[in-house]
């Protein structure tokens, strides 16, 4: 099996069996981000203890690239520092930007290294990136309402 297929078989896992996924009532700021140029939407509750991601739960709708994104993300980054998860999100930003080069470093991104295809498809980055921007603005909005 070629890293192609491997990585596509990674992304359909996380979208048929989402991780995460269905919103828990307690949280720490919720926001809702959609893609209008493919029709992605998610809602994403952020939980923080302290600087620590305690959880994240989110729905949403849309392509698979969109909700498998999510899922990935959410399973790595509960538990981790905000600041260092913050960290992580710009790895990926800066793998989405890659425009193909990029392999992705798997011992930050794990799952998320799936994604580094997507970098050669300008349509699409956008739907792999959702999550990740929907989580950004929750920590900001919950950095400010401090
Ligand atoms: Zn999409």
């Amino acid at each position: 099996m070629d890293l192609d297929s491997l990585y596509q078989e990674v992304i359909l896992d996380h979208y048929k069996n989402p991780l995460h996924k269905g919103l828990v009532p307690e949280y720490t700021k919720q926001v809702h981000h959609v893609n209008p140029s493919c029709g992605d939407e998610i809602t994403l509750n952020l939980t923080l203890d302290g600087d620590t991601v305690s959880n994240i739960s989110w729905d949403g709708v849309g392509c698979s690239i969109s909700q498998a994104s999510v899922s990935i993300l959410s399973d790595l980054l509960i538990g981790k520092d905000y600041h260092q998860a913050l960290g992580v999100v710009e790895t990926f930003q800066e793998l989405m930007a890659s425009k193909g080069k990029g392999q992705g470093d798997e011992d930050i991104l794990e799952d998320a290294v799936a994604f580094a295809g997507v970098s050669k498809f300008p349509a699409r980055i956008k739907c792999a990136l959702l999550g990740w921007m929907a989580f950004k603005d929750a920590v900001s909005q919950a950095e400010h309402g401090k």
